[in-house]
């Protein structure tokens, strides 16, 4: 007898289900909130859409922080290698740019997510939009419709509704409260890979938002990473400020005060920098001291003059120092609103190995919705993609024993 499948949330952790389900003689569904499904994706795609990374993979499966673990042989049963076959095989080429990041050659999203729902449509797949779960009825899933509401039943269900970032893309976290109230364990969702805000003075907002800081290192602890960031009205957004935003926006939660340090002169070391600045004539202006001394001019020589007050009247020393470890005051993380990604999620002690719900057999959960953060880097399609597959290969598993 066929059996019947819900998947509520076509993102690519969903549809990556959907990929695994199909096939095996069950009647599939996608059921999505919005009028068409992976906005999310299609978005991720303006940026060019990186898919995966090429690093070593014994490298990248640690980059899932206290998750890496748990989430490591969902990631093991679909590698980045495995994951670029796919794309390739859907005729969505990929190339290795020069950071080791992953992208398929059309650098967007909308070629690659055509085919794979075509190809879904082929292998049988229904997907059902303008469909929103709104909780449990019973064993069975309340749903919005455009005829009204629905009961759903299915023998198998998998929930992959996303995070909380960018909620207008689907992503709404309001799956949350009814999933709380079924006695599932939920970390309230937090941003991830967010910019920050900053007490700028009205000047130095006024005339450097927008401005990028290129070619400084920046560290929030161990790691001293180089790269840029821009700076925004309200604060500082960009590669360099997401790969630290873990750590930063956990130190401003518990102990309400956090700095993002800056190196604005990587290629000089301390001692080689102090030696430059003291070889500036006395009564050269501090514009000029920088500039000849530091290389220092334009956005860095403001940065340095809105953090470090009295950075005027420093003698070579400290004033090296400050050059070369500066540090940004953070008030807050950016709104999840904002934010890539999200932490908190489904707690992991609410799953099984297989990503069903130990308080609700037959029920799944997959993708950003589950509590696990990454950096930015391809990561956060991975293992959204690999928990999909997992999920799916769980419910397999499911079905066949229920049917015994
Ligand atoms: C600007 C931006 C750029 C990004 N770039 C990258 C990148 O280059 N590489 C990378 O790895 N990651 C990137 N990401 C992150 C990545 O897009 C997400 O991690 C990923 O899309 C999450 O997949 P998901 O399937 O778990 O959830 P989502 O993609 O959020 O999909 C969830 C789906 O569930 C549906 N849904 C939600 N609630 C309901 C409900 N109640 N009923 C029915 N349906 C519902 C939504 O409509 C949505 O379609 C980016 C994110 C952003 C915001």
């Amino acid at each position: 007898m066929t059996s019947t499948i819900a998947i509520f949330g076509g993102g690519p952790a969903g549809l990556m289900a959907a990929t695994h389900l199909s096939g095996h003689g069950h009647a599939v569904t996608v059921y999505d909130a919005m009028p068409t499904v992976g906005r999310k994706f299609l978005l991720a795609g303006k940026s060019g859409l990186n898919l995966t990374h090429s690093e070593d993979y014994a490298r990248f499966r640690t980059r899932f922080g206290t998750a890496s673990d748990t989430l490591a042989e969902a990631l093991d049963d679909l590698k980045p290698d495995a994951l670029r076959a796919w794309a390739d095989a859907l005729g969505a080429e990929t190339f290795t740019g020069t950071s080791g990041r992953v992208f398929p050659r059309a650098m967007k999203g909308s070629p690659l997510l055509r085919r794979w729902l075509s190809d879904l449509q082929e292998k049988g797949v229904t997907i059902r939009t303008r469909h929103r779960w709104l909780g449990f009825e019973g064993q069975a899933h309340r749903v919005d419709t455009p005829e009204g509401m629905k009961i759903i039943h299915a023998d198998a269900v998998l929930l992959a509704f996303g995070g909380g970032s960018w909620p207008r893309l689907g992503s709404d976290g309001r799956w949350i409260e009814p999933l709380r109230q079924a006695r599932v364990a939920i970390d309230d969702l937090q941003p991830a890979n967010c910019g920050f805000d900053v007490p700028w003075s009205p000047l130095f907002r006024e005339k450097f938002a927008g401005a990028p800081v290129k070619s400084v290192t920046a560290t929030s602890g161990a790691d001293a990473i180089p790269g840029e960031f821009v700076i925004s009205r309200t604060g500082i957004e960009g590669s360099l400020v997401y790969a630290h935003s873990a750590t930063l926006r956990d130190r401003l939660r518990q102990v309400g005060q956090a700095f993002l340090i800056l190196d604005l002169v990587p290629g000089r070391t301390l001692t080689r920098l102090e030696q430059d600045l003291s070889r500036q004539k006395s009564g050269t202006s501090f514009s000029n001291r920088l500039r000849k001394g530091a290389g220092l001019d334009g956005v860095k020589a403001a940065l340095l003059r809105e953090c470090v007050a009295d950075c005027v009247s420093l003698a070579p020393k400290e004033l090296a120092r400050a050059i070369k470890a500066l540090p940004i005051p953070l008030d807050a993380p950016r709104p999840l609103a904002e934010a890539i990604s999200s932490a908190g999620g489904v707690c992991w002690t609410e799953m099984d190995r297989t990503y069903q719900l130990k308080r609700h057999p037959g029920l799944f959960v997959a993708g950003e919705m589950i509590d696990w953060e990454a950096p930015t880097g391809g990561y956060l399609l991975t293992a959204c993609m690999a928990t999909g597959k997992a999920a799916a290969k769980g419910m397999l598993a499911y079905l066949a024993a229920a049917k015994g």
